[in-house]
């Protein structure tokens, strides 16, 4: 995408140099606004391994004229394959061939995470934002026609104030300015990610794995997939704690090492040999304790301040979209903001409105069908069989009528602001509630 000049002369001040912040320096940048992110560390990195980039996400990379060099740092898988973790038999085979790409107008992609936002952070920096590392933010003040921003060196501890037009807080899911909307606690969901990467082609057991694949099972799943044009293996291992869930019965504290080594070891006996064999590749030193947050009704948090990504919408994992929301976020903004701009200067109070009003409703049916979605991974007994048999009827029926909601989305046709309802879980699945302590007690009742 080349530079235009609709936003400049506006100041922007991103907090969070994530793939969301990165995102949005880019796309804010590309229309020409003055942009300085502060990151609070000292080099732009991420923790962890694969990101799966599904067409939605694919996209704003598109938007970006990042796409081609995505596409070639990472791997384009021809399936994603669904499996029952027990007996490793497939359920579910979404091809990502020829008519996956006409319906969606992208490929599925995965790369690694770094990859990315090397990717990101280096067309920001080019595009004329200016990145800055080692800086917090820790406040952020709209005097009516600017913002002020207090931000500390992370060296010397010093605080400074600067001023711009537009605060975005990209500063992830402990956002210090999510805490000016909602005081409110993460959601933890008592399963825990393991992750690792190793050599593909050393590895004569996974020869000829070219899809994405997740072993779906009761309490568990396990993802692999290849990364860097199949040099490397990236495999995810999620279990459901025991230790978290005995904690919450007996309403006590979790202890803080809960998903720790001890129970990993113990987490997949139950799964096929196909999963038992692969679990010492995993990454011991450390374990993500996964948990998302209650949507929020509103991420305006004043005409001239807004929290996205992470920050506004932390999801659990299962429909691999958190990054992409991030991306998204960016992109809808910059857009409007230009949009809005070409009338003759921006109104940044209706810009943002219009922002929010268009990705809340997105981001809450993203955040609520992953909650969904990862407990029908993981159910037991009779639902298990009846979850195995409606995968294959979708195989059998056709499948993009579930996934079209998610993919094939364009910020450009503010579909949300159009009809709100959209963000809603489908109408047969409204009664279903989110419930650790109902899970709990099917855990402790139910095995396989
Ligand atoms: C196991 C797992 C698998 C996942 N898989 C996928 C996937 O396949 N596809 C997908 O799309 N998503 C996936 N996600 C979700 C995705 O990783 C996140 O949603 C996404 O990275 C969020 O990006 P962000 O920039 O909003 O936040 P973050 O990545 O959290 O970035 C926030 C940044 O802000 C900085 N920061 C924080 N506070 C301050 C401050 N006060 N001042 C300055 N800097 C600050 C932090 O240091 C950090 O760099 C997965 C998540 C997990 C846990």
């Amino acid at each position: 995408m080349t530079t235009t000049s609709e936003l400049k002369g506006q100041r922007i001040i991103i907090s969070g140099g994530g793939i969301g912040g990165a995102s949005g320096a880019l796309a804010l940048a590309l229309r020409g606004a003055e942009v300085t992110l502060y990151e609070q560390h000292a080099e732009f990195k991420e923790v962890g391994a694969g990101l799966q980039i599904g067409p939605h996400g694919v996209k704003m990379l598109r938007q970006w004229g990042l796409a081609d060099e995505a596409i070639s740092a990472g791997y384009l898988p021809k399936h994603m394959q669904f499996r029952d973790a027990v007996t490793a038999e497939q359920i579910l085979s979404m091809d990502f061939g020829e008519e996956f790409r006409e319906h969606y107008g992208e490929p599925y992609l995965v790369i690694h995470r770094s990859d990315l936002l090397n990717l990101l952070v280096d067309a920001a920096r080019k595009a004329g934002a200016r990145l800055v590392n080692s800086v917090k933010v820790i406040d952020g003040r709209d005097e009516g026609d600017h913002v002020s921003v207090d931000i500390q060196d992370c060296a010397s501890q010093e605080v400074s104030t600067v001023t711009a037009d537009v605060l975005v807080g990209f500063d992830g899911t402990h956002s210090v300015l999510r805490k000016k909307l909602v005081d409110d606690d993460p959601v933890p969901s008592a399963y825990v990610a393991y992750r690792g990467t190793s050599s593909l082609p050393d590895d004569p057991e996974m020869a000829g794995l070219e899809s994405v694949v997740g072993y779906i099972g009761p309490r568990c799943h396990f993802i692999q997939y290849p990364l860097r044009g199949g040099e490397l293996l990236n495999q995810v291992a999620v279990f459901q704690s025991p230790r978290y869930l005995e904690s919450l019965m007996k309403g006590q504290e979790a202890p803080d090492d809960w998903g720790n080594n001890d129970e990993f070891r113990d987490a997949f006996g139950h799964t096929s040999e196909k999963i038992q064999g692969r679990l010492s590749h995993m990454w011991l030193d450390k374990w993500w304790q996964m948990a998302d947050r209650d949507p929020l009704t509103d991420w305006v948090v004043s005409d001239r301040i807004i929290v996205m990504g992470d920050a506004a919408h932390p999801p659990l994992q299962y429909i691999a979209s958190g990054a992409i929301m991030a991306m998204e976020d960016a992109e809808t903004l910059a857009q409007y903001a230009a949009d809005n701009a070409r009338s003759g200067s921006v109104h940044w109070g209706t810009v943002l409105r219009e922002v929010s009003d268009e990705r809340v409703p997105r981001c809450t049916r993203i955040q609520l069908t992953s909650r969904l979605w990862g407990e029908l991974w993981h159910v037991d007994g009779i639902a298990r069989h009846v979850r195995n048999e409606t995968f294959r009827m979708a195989q059998r029926h056709g499948w993009f009528h579930y996934a079209d909601w998610l993919w094939n989305y364009d910020p450009a046709r503010r579909e949300y602001l159009t009809d709100p309802s959209k963000g809603q879980l489908p109408a047969a699945l409204r009664d279903w509630e989110y419930n650790l302590t109902t899970i709990a007690r099917q855990a402790d009742k139910l095995t396989v």
